[in-house]
């Protein structure tokens, strides 16, 4: 245990270093001509059903290789996006190969619904829903099976045009989750405004509840709120089996999170799935 918490220690500096050179490296024209290049592509991580373990979704998430500093994690490509405006190209991108992962998947006989982030800064496009739709349609995939994640703290200063743009999302038959809730600010209020369909909740309420006894209170009443409203609540970040119980005890419908998969290329996703089935077994309640 001593030396794998060395080994983390060492990689966490590793990624830290990374992190600090590419941050230093890349800029708006090499996000660019990574978007050109297909040098961004989509990684998928499920979410399981919390009291069967069966995988019910899939989240896309973008990865950047590039070709000399290697990975770029997302948390620094994602804002030099939205800074520059190539946010809505790297979103269509990325919707693009989900979609098309989506219907490659379903033609094997899985049929899964694909949630994609969404940055706060696209809800000011007024024809956003529609263009989604049309990406939907010309994929042959039908609104049920698109999930929008948006960040909780994104909701708070937005109105006008970006609640116009989740109302018609959730019109054309899209789902809507509110993404790292806990992180932000938004009140009630704001939050009844919107018909959201799911509650994801931020990983920093997970990690290491089954020790801290103020962490349960906010996630039993989170997920009771939530359940409440109708929505499906997914727990994020879920690395420990204790973590996992401790969930299914306060009725939380789904988790995400490294104890049920990394995320990880589509091509891999069927294969994991019949091999997860032997540890969906042990996750039951
Ligand atoms: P997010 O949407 O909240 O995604 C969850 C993040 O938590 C992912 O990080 C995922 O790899 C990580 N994660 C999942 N399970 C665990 C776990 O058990 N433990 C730990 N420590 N981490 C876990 P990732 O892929 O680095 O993405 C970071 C953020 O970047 C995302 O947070 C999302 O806000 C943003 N992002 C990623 N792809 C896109 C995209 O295509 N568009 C937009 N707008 N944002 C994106
Ligand atoms: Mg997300
Ligand atoms: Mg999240
Ligand atoms: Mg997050």
């Amino acid at each position: 245990s001593v030396l794998r918490h060395a080994i983390q220690n060492a990689t966490a500096r590793e990624l830290r270093r990374t992190s600090h050179r590419a941050e230093l490296a890349i800029d708006a024209t090499a996000l660019s001509d990574a978007l050109e290049r297909s040098d961004v592509y989509v990684h998928y991580q499920p979410k399981a059903d919390i009291r069967t373990g069966i995988v019910r979704g899939v989240e896309a998430l973008a990865r950047w290789t590039h070709p000399t500093l290697g990975p770029i994690p997302p948390d620094l490509f994602i804002p030099l996006a939205e800074r520059s405006q190539l946010i809505h190209r790297l979103t269509i991108d990325v919707m693009n190969q989900a979609m098309l992962q989506n219907a490659a998947w379903r033609a094997r006989g899985l049929h899964l619904p694909v949630a994609i982030n969404l940055s706060p800064t696209l809800l000011e496009r007024a024809d956003l829903a529609l263009e989604i739709s049309s990406l939907q349609q010309c994929h042959g995939l039908t609104p049920d099976h698109i999930v929008v994640e948006i960040t909780e703290s994104s909701l708070v200063t937005r109105v006008g045009t970006a609640l116009s743009v989740l109302a018609q999302l959730r019109l054309r038959g899209f789902g809507l989750s509110i993404d790292d809730y806990g992180t932000g600010f938004s009140s009630m209020q704001q939050l009844a405004r919107i018909p959201f369909t799911e509650l994801k909740i931020d990983r920093s309420f997970v990690r290491g509840a089954p020790e801290r006894e103020s962490l349960q209170v906010i996630l039993r009443s989170a997920i009771d709120m939530a359940n409440r409203l109708g929505l499906v609540t997914v727990a994020e970040g879920v690395e420990t089996l204790q973590e996992w119980r401790m969930l299914q005890e306060f009725g939380c419908t789904l988790g995400q999170g490294w104890l049920i998969a990394r995320p990880m290329a589509g091509d891999d996703l069927i294969g994991w799935m019949k091999q997860h089935r032997v540890q969906a077994a042990q996750l039951r309640a």
